[in-house]
């Protein structure tokens, strides 16, 4: 693996740095405050094309490879995780699903409506029943003539309140389990569908995650995406690519963590000195670094293997379940760097911490990736 950027990748990377600067930074605590990102941010993340990296440009997409996509990622998590969800949701796992599995009227219709941002895509997988053992769903979708109806109630979704579709996934006919479910694109202006949003989150306090319910509600059987029955693949497929996001959101705030605990050691005075020379303050900023380097190296190795055409789903679990333990403990040890200062909102460490501790919990918590990597080292499912 070349672990070199490219002229083109270096160029985004910056691209993304800059555009972070500008329109993301300088608001992150106020939208923290308020508990909610300013919307306007949505057209901005499609103008710069971050909302269709990696789909064809044939479909409205700005092209471009998967060590892209984890650049602009880390990027956008250093400076806010709340707008960097907004993207790891709605292309990670909405648009770049239906690039995957859409035919081509479902790819006219969604994609380029989704890389402009003219239109933002939500995930509806988990509910309030199920969240680890997903496949196990209650909402159904019953055939009625050339529809279906689908019932049934929706949890912390992410983009939920703000999103036009959401890529829902429910249970077809009468085989229980993870067999018998299949996944439908549902616009949010369905007559039937209404949205809670969730408030009080500890951390991501500026996205917009909701309760979807979902009562008789009628969508043509042309939206289901991917054949009967496979909406469970279509969903597992998607997390996978999905870790890996969320993994360079996690390199994002280690990163952060790290800038802050570095510039703040050099500034702060203690005993007559900057606590940068006493050695248990360096060995707190080191212990960042080098979870900075391990959790970069594995979310990248991920975006190598997708993009030379590898198998990735393992490689992605482990990369996910680094990344975001090392991104709590980066955000932890950057706290404590900053003594009392580090614990009120006008210094930016607790807010790392507040939105890092989620990735261990969603897309899968650190208990499920080690059930798929010990499944994949062994053989033996242990859920
Ligand atoms: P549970 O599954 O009830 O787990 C509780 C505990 O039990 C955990 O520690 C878990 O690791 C452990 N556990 C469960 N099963 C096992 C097992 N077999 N072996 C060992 N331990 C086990 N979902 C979506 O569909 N779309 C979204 O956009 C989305 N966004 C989210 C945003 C936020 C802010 C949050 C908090 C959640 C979001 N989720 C979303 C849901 C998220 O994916 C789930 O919360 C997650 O999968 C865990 O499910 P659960 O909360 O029901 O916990």
């Amino acid at each position: 693996m070349n672990l070199e950027l490219s002229e083109e990748q270096e160029a985004v990377r910056r691209l993304a740095e800059d555009f972070v600067a500008r329109e993301v930074t300088p608001h992150a605590v106020a939208w923290d405050r308020a508990e909610e990102v300013d919307r306007a941010i949505v057209k901005k993340l499609g103008s710069v094309g971050f909302l269709g990296l990696t789909l064809p440009e044939e479909y409205g997409g700005s092209g471009g490879d998967h060590l892209a996509y984890c650049l602009v990622t880390e990027e956008l998590g250093r400076g806010d995780s709340s707008v960097r969800g907004i993207v790891s949701v709605s292309l990670g796992l909405v648009a770049k699903t239906v690039a995957a599995w859409g035919g081509e009227e479902q790819k006219r219709e969604w994609l380029p409506r989704l890389a402009s941002g003219e239109a933002l895509g939500c995930f509806g997988l988990t509910e309030p029943g199920t969240g680890s053992d997903a496949g196990n769903l209650a909402t159904r979708a019953v055939r009625d003539g050339d529809d279906y109806l689908v019932s049934g109630t929706k949890m912390f979704i992410t983009n939920g309140t703000w999103a036009e579709v959401v890529l829902l996934f429910a249970r077809t006919g009468d085989t229980p389990g993870h067999k018998g479910v299949s996944a439908f694109l549902v616009p949010t202006d369905s007559p039937g569908l209404t949205r809670r949003a969730i408030h009080g989150k500890l951390g991501l306090r500026g996205q917009a995650t909701a309760e979807l319910v979902l009562e008789n509600v009628r969508v043509p059987a042309s939206a289901m995406l991917g054949p009967e029955g496979k909406g469970f693949a279509v969903a597992m497929s998607a997390l996978a690519k999905g870790r890996m996001s969320v993994a360079a959101g996690c390199v994002g705030i280690a990163q952060a963590a790290l800038d802050a605990a570095v510039r703040y050691a050099g500034e702060r005075e203690q005993f007559g000195k900057p606590i940068a020379s006493y050695q248990l303050v360096q060995e707190l900023i080191s212990d960042i670094a080098v979870d900075v380097d391990a959790a970069r190296l594995l979310t990248w190795r991920v975006a190598d293997l997708i993009d030379r055409g590898q198998d990735f789903a393992t490689a992605a679990s482990k990369a996910k379940l680094y990344a975001s333990e090392a991104a709590v403990r980066a955000a932890n040890n950057a706290l404590q760097v900053f003594g009392g200062y580090g614990y009120i909102d006008e210094y930016p460490v607790g807010k790392l911490l507040r939105d890092a501790r989620v990735m261990t919990l969603y897309e899968g918590t650190s208990q499920i990736q080690k059930l798929i990597i010990g499944r994949a080292l062994t053989g033996v499912s242990a859920f």
